[in-house]
């Protein structure tokens, strides 16, 4: 493998000065260190170049024979010894404040933190079907939830003295080991305590350590009237318990509407159809019919055509959080009479002859596009 020119891997010129080489060297060094990149192949082999390209160029000696030859003028004795820094006079001077920056990166907030195993308690999610009507007149409703909540034995500590975890003594509760590699410190997650810096030695027999227990939970849900299928109604703090002091998490409830027997729901309007019979419409009739409310009657005049729709005023569904409601759009269907009787039959016969296109609006209209279009 042909080694990279120790300039370039530095990213400085061939007059660079001590004070640019050392910038140069401290600012990859703390970009690649395996603490801001683990488990990163690429980014260990950078760190590795960079050390051992500073190393050589720090020392005016090795340099100057650096200079002159390149790599084969360092390697072998008085060169590159092959562990980073060994030959590093000034670490302290560069580094000085670097294991400082180190342990502060992302020391406070986020949700991350190293050292502690406050949690803050999982959303709760509970399903639950009502009825049309329910949906919207809204209801008071009872449900049963399942959560986890703080255990009662150990009052959420997770261990039977109740004093809850202990510090670890592998990490002394920073969460993390450190060992040396060549000059450099490495941290790495303690295996002891899983990086959260406690351990627990007496775990709760009623909640296995864990400070919560899975408990049913009763609960009011206020359903407001005109809620729609789907809807989701978040109950702020009435999810899983957190753990070792975190916040709980949020109840969710997710309504699901049953369909109705005769009204569709369109936003807030609802529709039905009513059947009717043919004498009916012909002569004109009132008819009751049904609303969410109940029954209520509807005048519907002579000649009405089938398919006719009629809207009742605020009979549909109330607007949410808001005054007035929406309408019921009423669609009449005209019935073709079955299982006719003789007598039946003969006054249909006798209405059949005597009527004409004049009677029939949308034939005579259509009769009269015919002879447009053969004239
Ligand atoms: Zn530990
Ligand atoms: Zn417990």
């Amino acid at each position: 493998m042909i080694k990279a020119d120790y300039y370039e891997v530095l990213g400085v010129s061939r007059t660079a000065s001590d004070q640019e080489l050392k910038a140069a060297y401290r600012r990859l060094a703390l970009q690649y260190h395996p603490d801001r990149n683990p488990d990163n192949a690429e980014a260990e082999e950078k760190f590795k170049q960079c050390s051992e390209a500073y190393q050589i160029l720090s020392d005016a000696q090795k340099r100057a024979a650096y200079d002159r030859y390149g790599h084969a003028g360092v390697s072998g004795a008085g060169g590159f010894d092959g562990s980073p820094f060994a030959g590093v006079q000034d670490i302290g001077d560069i580094f000085g404040d670097f294991f400082g920056e180190m342990f502060n990166m992302g020391g406070s907030g986020g949700g991350n933190r190293r050292g502690s195993r406050v949690q803050k308690g999982q959303d709760a999610r509970h399903d639950l079907t009502i009825e049309f009507e329910d949906a919207v007149f809204g209801k008071e409703v009872q449900v049963s939830i399942h959560r986890r909540e703080a255990c009662r034995d150990c009052r959420g500590t997770g261990t039977a003295s109740g004093r809850g975890p202990t510090t670890c003594a592998q990490c002394q509760g920073r969460g993390q080991v450190r060992y040396q590699q060549g000059f450099f410190s490495i941290a790495r997650t303690c295996n002891h305590c899983g990086g959260t810096g406690t351990v627990i030695t007496d775990p709760c027999l009623g909640c296995r350590g864990d400070g919560r227990v899975e408990r049913q939970h009763a609960i009011t849900v206020h359903i407001p009237a005109g809620v729609e299928d789907g809807t989701r109604i978040r109950y702020q703090g009435e999810g899983d318990a957190g753990r070792f002091g975190g916040p709980s998490g949020d109840l969710y409830i997710v309504l699901q509407v049953k369909p109705h027997k005769f009204f569709e729901r369109d936003g807030n309007d609802l529709h039905c159809v009513v059947p009717v019979s043919f004498p009916q419409v012909a002569l004109g009739t009132e008819i009751v019919i049904p609303t969410i409310d109940g029954e209520t009657k509807l005048k519907v005049p002579e000649g009405t055509q089938s398919g006719k729709e009629f809207r009742i005023r605020a009979k549909g569904v109330p607007y949410l959080n808001e005054h007035g409601r929406g309408d019921l759009i009423v669609q009449i269907v005209v019935q073709t009479p079955t299982k006719l009787t003789r007598v039946q039959r003969e006054l249909l016969r006798q209405l059949s002859e005597t009527v004409s296109v004049e009677n029939t609006p949308t034939s005579r209209s259509l009769f009269g596009k015919v002879k447009e279009m053969f004239s």
